[in-house]
């Protein structure tokens, strides 16, 4: 199969750096969408791709079922790194893969990026996003219309990470001569609806231009996100199985103005185009993520995923219904009536005999990384509570203030 290839990856106009990454090994294209704190979104996408470049060359994409492994284990490779690294703990990615072999797109699947075909001047995506939008306009409880414009659009009910498995979407698509793919990160589709981007794809001849118009698209009307996008031109098919290898392509080269007519084959490995250091100061990315991934989790209501992962990746000390300060599992708010903890230890603290400020603290919830620094909050709630509702110490206190178990 003859391709022709662009690409580009940029960080639009408002984030601090760009947590997306690519993949373009012809006829091997991948998009990764990374989400989490600090730098973590990153190495989640960035993990993802070299995750399937090393199992690719274990695994051929002609293998059965090969695609879904490159997303599984590269799922569990980005769970594994967030375990051993707390400061990594929770990110994410999303996935989507195009393959294409033989006259055929092999599509692996997962989240909010999306894979398009245009054809004959028609626009279709071939990918469903793993979103609460999409899943209320399944359901029939949201128009299709008002899917972009909603103020959850963004919330992924489906990403690569956050659990040890992943459910894939899989799927094929015939292809044939004139058709171009694209695969593109939310940052493209959140940004322009899909007519602009069918007109985009219309206008520009050459996949790179179409490539770089589309991220000139998505940022002049904002650039809210990360936005990366792969342009593939099927410029003859090969039903007998030929995968269009060495020098048909032209590797995007995303970061040129103009793309060179030929120009050498990437190397193997996650493509960055924009070039930006990796390793930003987190502070400044931190705490907007962090922001983005908390709403991400607490819009979910019905994700069994998110519940799960919430429950086991979250832990905060609140009250229990009796005034009893507890740790939890999960996190305090309830979405739609559905409860997203699960009580864990109890202890002998009463939120009525805390000061009245950490007594708020309590009932909104203590947010804490750990069962231990749960304790540890536990231990200095006790002390406060002590100090309030004895004012006069007590000679049998030991010295680090807490009664003395055997009342000696
Ligand atoms: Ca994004």
């Amino acid at each position: 199969m003859k391709l022709a290839v662009g690409a580009k990856t940029d960080v639009g106009r408002t984030r601090d750096m760009n947590q997306d990454s690519l993949l373009v090994e012809e006829p091997l294209f991948v998009v990764a969408d990374g989400m989490g704190g600090h730098v973590a979104g990153d190495v989640a996408s960035r993990t993802a791709i070299e995750k399937i470049v090393e199992v690719k060359r274990s695994q051929s994409p002609e293998e059965p079922d090969a695609l879904r492994s490159y997303v599984t284990e590269a799922n569990l490779a980005i769970w594994e790194k967030g375990l051993d690294d707390p400061s990594l703990s929770g990110m994410g990615t999303t996935c989507t893969i195009i393959f294409l072999d033989g006259g055929v797109a092999h599509i692996a699947h997962v989240g909010d990026s999306r894979a398009y075909l245009y054809r004959g001047g028609e626009l279709s995506q071939l990918t469903e996003d793993h979103t609460l939008v999409e899943r209320m306009v399944q359901e029939g409880r949201l128009r299709r219309e008002e899917a972009s414009s909603h103020p959850q659009r963004s919330v992924i009910t489906r990403v690569l990470g956050v659990d040890r498995n992943v459910d894939v979407d899989l799927s094929d698509k015939s292809v044939q001569d004139g058709d171009r793919l694209l695969i593109c990160s939310d940052g493209l589709s959140s940004m322009i609806d899909d007519a602009t981007i069918a007109r985009t794809l219309g206008e520009e001849t050459e996949p790179q231009s179409a490539a770089e118009a589309l991220v000139d698209a998505a940022n002049a009307a904002g650039g809210d996100d990360n936005i990366t996008v792969i342009v593939i031109d099927v410029r003859g098919t090969d039903r007998a199985g030929a995968t269009g290898v060495g020098h048909s392509s032209v590797p995007a080269q995303s970061a040129a103005p103009t793309a060179p007519p030929v120009a050498p084959p990437r190397r193997t490995g996650a493509v960055r185009a924009d070039d930006e250091p990796p390793d930003p100061p987190p502070s400044r990315v931190g705490r907007k993520i962090t922001i983005g991934l908390v709403v991400l989790l607490l819009l979910v209501g019905g994700g069994v995923l998110l519940t799960r992962y919430l429950l086991s990746n979250s832990w905060y000390v609140g009250a229990n219904g009796d005034g009893i300060v507890t740790i939890y599992k999960g996190i305090p708010d309830e979405i739609a009536g559905l409860s997203l903890r699960d009580p864990q230890e109890q202890s002998e603290v009463r939120l009525q005999d805390l000061p009245e400020f950490l007594r708020g603290n309590v009932e909104e919830g203590i947010k804490v990384s750990s069962l231990g620094e749960a304790r540890e909050t536990v231990a200095d709630l006790e002390e406060r509570s002590e100090d309030f509702s004895d004012p006069e110490p007590e000679a049998e206190r030991t010295r680090d203030g807490r009664r003395k178990k055997d009342g000696n």
